[in-house]
């Protein structure tokens, strides 16, 4: 639980010190509004639950033949050739 707090007192100070230098630097005003509120708490929210989670191992480029896109099963032979662990087959993701 103390990891938890600690995880969301970091996220309120984080986003409590870019609302701050947004101020100092004049992007922001001093005067709040609702949708400014409604900004900072959607805000730490984002940082304490990422909307998009990172995917697992995918890669960017799967293999052309069976679409195997785990990087544990992709395994790079050269500087060029993949091998795909799946199917078999060599590929050259940057082409
Ligand atoms: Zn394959």
């Amino acid at each position: 639980m103390t990891n938890a707090n600690a995880q969301i007192a970091d996220s309120i100070r984080e986003v409590t010190a870019a609302v701050q230098s947004a101020i100092a630097e004049g992007y922001r005003s001093r005067m709040i509004d609702a949708d400014d509120l409604v900004e900072v708490l959607l805000s730490i929210a984002d940082r304490l639950d990422p909307p998009v989670r990172e995917t697992t191992n995918d890669v960017a480029i799967p293999c052309p033949e069976c679409s195997e896109a785990n990087s544990d099963r992709l395994i790079w032979q050269d500087d060029e050739f993949v091998r795909c662990d799946t199917c078999g087959t060599i590929y050259s993701p940057g082409n």
